[in-house]
Formats: structure tokens, sequence, C-alpha cells
């Protein structure tokens, strides 16, 4: 691991091109909910290795070695996972066969891919049903981390806060196997919200938040949240952050948080990097792209795609080759051991 030519590890990418025979067995489950015998079987969706192949190599794999980025840690669809969706055997069946296509992906393209997966959430449902496919993630597909989502309703915000002990079971889990979770929503069916566009960053800041009002890293010292697409609205803020630690007598947020909260690079321009790279302390910043994701334009300002972070973290004058270092491979590396170990056993 030389600090000349680092390992570009993307730690967000999600199975966004996926075939089409997916999102029909998925259109059958829905459709199943109002009519239970004509519920689908997952053994009747076959997706064969070269349908897998050819949808990663015309896509993620091709775009990753045009902007030379070298290995995505890739969860399912996130916009896909619609917790709301059914109760919690619709969510069980969906996430084991979302999560087994990634897996398959990660056996194909070994040195591309590694997985993460996607929990069978499902509203009111005690989140320690998660933990048998937690399991067969992590242990049978070797996958390193998981996305929790805090919000299984799909924008109407009715679980806990992640700092309540409704999720303990999920977090003494994710200690004892020591991988990270990206607190990642899913689509929104509240029409107020849109998916993309203000669900997911709403909850990126909603997550910093509620741990900023607990006390959960204390029961929990190792545990570690990765919050996507930049932080949300947290790194712009931050001075509102620490004002209102410092009103609620909490820690400075470097005690408080910054211990076990990171942020990823899912900021689609050069002054959000900035600004990124000069607020938050580069340790707990996490190269990502999303990509193929929300957005796949090109900027007419600079005709480059909005999705491809590569290129502003490189840009950015606030980061010296050592900490770029850190950015691409060394933070992810450390927050993400099970991925390091499985990099080490590579000779990598
Ligand atoms: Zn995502």
């Amino acid at each position: 691991m030389s600090q000349a030519k680092p390992l570009i590890i993307d730690v967000h990418g999600h199975y966004t091109t996926a075939p089409a025979a997916l999102g029909a067995w998925r259109d059958l489950q829905i459709a199943a909910l109002k009519d239970p015998s004509q519920k689908p079987d997952p053994k009747a969706l076959k997706i064969s290795d070269d349908e897998l192949r050819e949808s990663i190599e015309k896509n993620q794999l091709k775009l990753m070695k045009e902007r030379g980025s070298d290995l995505t840690i890739f969860s399912p669809r996130a916009s896909f996972m619609a917790h709301h969706i059914g109760d919690f055997e619709t969510s069980s069946t969906w996430a084991a066969i979302c999560n087994e296509l990634c897996y398959r992906v990660s056996q194909l393209f070994p040195d591309h891919f590694i997985g993460a997966a996607m929990l069978p959430q499902s509203p009111g449902v005690d989140p320690k049903t998660c933990i048998p496919e937690l399991e067969k993630c992590v242990k049978e597909y070797g996958f390193v981390g998981i996305n929790l989502n805090p919000d299984p309703s799909g924008g109407h915000w009715n679980s806990p806060p992640l700092t309540d002990r409704h999720w303990y079971p999920i977090y003494e889990k994710m200690v004892e196997y020591d991988i990270p979770a990206m607190v990642h929503v899913s689509t929104s069916c509240n029409s107020c919200f849109h998916t993309t566009g203000s669900h997911y960053l709403n909850a990126d800041t909603t997550a910093f938040m509620q741990c900023l009002q607990g006390d959960l890293f204390k029961d929990f010292p190792t545990l570690k949240f990765l919050i996507p697409h930049g932080g949300g609205a947290v790194p712009y803020h931050w001075g509102r952050f620490r004002g209102l630690a410092q009103e609620m007598k909490k820690p400075l947020l470097d005690e408080h948080l910054l211990n076990n909260i990171f942020f990823d690079t899912c900021v689609y321009h050069q002054p959000g990097i900035d600004l990124l790279t000069k607020v938050i302390p580069v340790k707990n910043i996490l190269f990502a792209s999303e990509m193929i994701g929300a957005v796949r334009g090109i900027d007419p300002q600079t005709g480059y795609y909005y999705d491809d972070t590569k290129r502003y973290v490189n840009a950015t004058a606030n980061l010296t080759d050592e900490e770029r270092y850190a950015v691409f491979e060394g933070n992810a590396r450390r927050v993400f051991s099970r991925l390091d170990s499985a990099l080490k056993a590579k000779g990598l």
C-alpha cells in the first residue's frame, strides 16, 4: 500500500443495474400482497452469471476503470429496499434475493466488488429479526458492512431514534463482527419528500442529530456509522451542531461522535468536497461515489459526470498526498476492518 498510488476504494455502491428479471419478480411479490395465492417462488427468479456479468461490465465496472477506482463496497439498490412494503416476510425474502445477487457479483469480480448487506427491516418489527440475514451475509458471503435504514416506514419516521435500545440487537451484532453500518434510507412514500433529493439528505442529517442528542457511543464505544451523501446538511452546518452540543452539555463533537461517525464523499460538485474536507477531520472522510446512482448526468459546467467524485477529491487543495491516501484507502480499511482483512489475505 504505497502512498504514491493508493488503492481507490469506493465505499458506497449499489446494484442499480441488476437485470430486469429482478424488478419483474419484485412486482409479482408486491402484486401478491393482495392475493397471497399468487406469491412468487424465489426459485422462479433465474438470472445467469452471464447476465450478471453483462450488467456489471457495461456499467459500474466500465466506469470504475474509466475513472480509476479499484474496489467498490457493493450493496443492493437502496431505493429498491422499500422496507415499508408488505411485512417482515416480504422484506426477508426480498433482502435474501438482493443480497445473494450482490454476493454473486462479488464472486464473479472478486478484485472489484465486495458486499454490504441490506437488512430485512419492516416497520414496527423488532430489528433483532434482521440478525439471521446479517449473520449469513457476513459469515457465508464475506460481506464487510450493512446498510441500516433508520426509517423503514419510508418517510413517516415512526421508529425510535437510532440511539434507542430498540436498535441495540443490531448494534450488538455489528460490534461482535466489527462491521460498520451505512445509515441509508430507501424510497420515500411520503410525497413531501423526494427520495434522493430530500429524504436521503434529511435522513443523513437526522441520523447525525439523533446521535448528537444521545449517548449511544458510551454504550458501544466501537460502533461505527457511515453517514452517506457527504453527511447531508451536517458539514455545511457544523457550527450549528457544535453549538447545539455545547448547549446540551455534550462533550466536544470530536470526542462525542467522531470516533464513531464517518462521512462519505458523495457530494457532486467541487465546492461541496472543498467544504467537506475543510470542516470534517480527514480521518472521518471515506471516498465514495454512489455510482451508478441518483445523479447520472454530466455537469455542463465541467463536462464531467456529477458523480465522478474522485476528480473532486484529487482536485481539492485541502488534502496532502498522505491525507488523500487516507480518504481513498486508509480510512476505508480502518472503518471496514473485514475489508482490510480480505485485502491482506490477497497480499494487498
Ligand atoms: Zn446509496
